[in-house]
């Protein structure tokens, strides 16, 4: 049987460049449409059952993110549902990954996909449960929708979104958390629903997230860059997005991430927009000191720069919307790797664990909701 290399499905991203036996394939991963970020690769290798492969992606130097390569391991799975970690070594801009397939099919990922489909039958799930109602914002720059869910019937509005960057598809496994969580019946999601009305966008970027992309949407947007002034040519996505957002008020944000280079869960906050009030700091202080008491694998030490006074970049939709609305306004980020903290020899950071990470956030959201206006 011959190997071989595919990458031609939802989410798939490879360049084949060579392939002369198992220990010698060698791919490249494609940039984003349009632009010239590049990082998330999904393949499938077939044909090399029993093989022990090395597999060799020649162009990670000149990715987005190349400190996201050091301590990276690779995601595969033979059945598409459970993933683990492969050896994964990376020298000189190349990103070694050995497998020995088990089968005669392997996939391959930056982390675990989150496919369209199963963004559709999460939809279709979720929608069907008690006071849940589904809708369309707008639509894609390739006619896709953008789906929000909305439930709960309390006065603090909260909004979450994620997967602006599409190949951060542990934003979306956190979504998937927090819908199941919000609908359980439990205790918190009782009491969640009662205090708060949420308007809830699983994938900000269906095209990106389709195509394959690291960070962009089909025409090369960079959509977290379209806050202050969104476009029906450039970014609809967002367009229709912040409209909504307009229609309702916001006193809750959360845009859902994932970090190439960093080993750790964190928040980045709207330190330096230009109307920033001690009540909102304080109250963005106390979310993430609770977050770090809940869980595990949450911590306050490590993350972004805060920007100087004034400074913020209103473009990014945390700052915006905390500006636009004096809102407490929250980007959380995951890792690609792992929670250096608490680290999983096995599976890294995870689709589990996002989902685990997704309650407890909402858990530390019911501690400040009385607050939060
Ligand atoms: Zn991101």
């Amino acid at each position: 049987m011959t190997i071989a290399v595919s990458a031609a499905f939802d989410s798939g991203n490879i360049d084949v460049l060579r392939i002369a036996g198992p220990g010698a394939i060698e791919l490249a991963i494609r940039k984003d449409a349009h632009s010239e970020f590049y990082q998330w690769f999904h393949f499938r290798l077939t044909g090399a059952r029993g093989q022990a492969c090395a597999i060799r992606i020649t162009n990670c130097g000149g990715s987005a993110y190349p400190g996201g390569w050091t301590d990276y391991r690779a995601v595969v799975s033979d059945d598409r549902q459970s993933w683990t970690r492969a050896p994964t070594s990376y020298e000189d801009g190349v990103l070694t990954i050995r497998v020995t397939p088990r089968g005669d099919s392997l996939w391959i990922a930056y982390f675990a996909p989150y496919s369209m489909e199963r963004h559709h039958d999460l939809i279709a799930r979720i929608g069907q449960r008690e006071g849940v109602t589904t809708d369309v914002l707008g639509t894609s720059i390739e006619g896709q929708p953008i789906d929000r869910v909305r439930l709960g019937t309390g006065p603090r509005i909260v909004w979450l979104y994620g997967r602006q960057h599409p190949g951060e598809s542990m934003a979306e496994w956190w979504m998937e958390g927090a819908l199941e969580a919000l609908t359980s019946g439990d205790d918190l999601s009782v009491a969640l629903r009662k205090a708060c009305s949420f308007h809830i966008v699983p994938n900000m970027n269906p095209d990106g997230s389709c195509r394959g992309h690291l960070r962009t949407n089909a025409v090369g947007t960079n959509l977290n860059r379209e806050w202050a002034a969104p476009s029906a040519e450039r970014s609809p996505e967002v367009l229709c997005t912040l409209a909504a957002m307009d229609a309702t008020g916001v006193d809750f944000a959360m845009d859902v991430h994932g970090d190439e280079a960093l080993p750790h869960n964190f928040i980045a906050g709207f330190e330096g927009i230009p109307s920033i009030t001690d009540r909102q700091m304080g109250l963005l202080t106390e979310y993430k000191e609770t977050l770090a008491r809940l869980s595990p694998d949450f911590q306050t030490r490590i993350g972004y720069p805060a920007s100087a006074p004034g400074k913020a970049n209103l473009t990014m939709s945390t700052n915006q919307l905390a500006e636009r609305f004096g809102s407490l306004a929250t980007t959380l980020e995951m890792p690609f790797k792992d929670v250096a903290e608490n680290p999983d020899a096995q599976a890294g950071w995870s689709p589990e664990r996002s989902k685990v990470l997704a309650r407890d956030c909402l858990r530390a959201l019911l501690e400040v909701v009385e607050r939060l206006r």
